[in-house]
């Protein structure tokens, strides 16, 4: 339900937030590693120039070292994204790093949504329930009538019009409690 009503931008630094530091350190020091085997290693080894224009080289080499750096931070975010959604991080890690970039498509085509706990029950539920499966705990608003998620501050469904203030619905989830 949070993350459903942030706005995107701050849903973005959310997400961004939970890549692990080590793999920020990998990232860099991959990219870093490209470019010297590119701009330094590979041109010693040769012995001789090559006929790629300098401009088409630098695009090549930049672009090749930040796919390789975009490939240790996702692994760090997969990392941090598979446990709260109850998925298994060891064998998706596996998914990912042997067949190269195919595993990582399925793991983000995938991935089970966000996990949260039952205030009431403690249950394990999925982030966009709006009753606890165990103990019919309301998790968020929905409306009475079309069953659609609403928003703290709603004063009518913005799918239906329904008045959300007739439904009754439990004080904790009305940012106005009814008069
Ligand atoms: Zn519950
Ligand atoms: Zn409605």
């Amino acid at each position: 339900m949070r993350a459903e009503t942030a706005p995107l931008g701050s849903r973005i630094t959310d997400e961004l937030r939970l890549i692990p530091r080590w793999s920020i350190v990998c990232a860099l020091a991959t990219f870093v590693a490209a470019q010297y085997y590119f701009w330094v290693f590979l041109p010693a080894v040769r012995h001789a120039s090559s006929h790629i224009p300098a401009l088409l080289h630098l695009y090549l080499t930049t672009s090749l070292g930040a796919l390789l750096a975009l490939y240790f931070l996702m692994i760090g975010y997969i990392t941090k994204d598979a446990p709260r959604r109850g998925m298994n991080v060891r064998m998706w890690m596996i998914c990912v790093v042997i067949p190269g970039g195919i595993g990582a498509v399925l793991y983000f085509l995938l991935r089970q949504p966000l996990l949260a706990t039952c205030p009431s029950c403690g249950m394990s539920v999925e982030s966009e329930y709006h009753y606890c499966p165990q103990c019919s705990y309301q998790l968020s608003g929905c409306c009475g009538r079309c069953f659609a998620s609403t928003r703290i501050t709603d004063l009518y469904c913005t799918r239906c019009g329904h008045d959300l203030a007739s439904d009754h619905p439990p004080e904790r989830l009305q940012a106005f409690a009814s008069k």
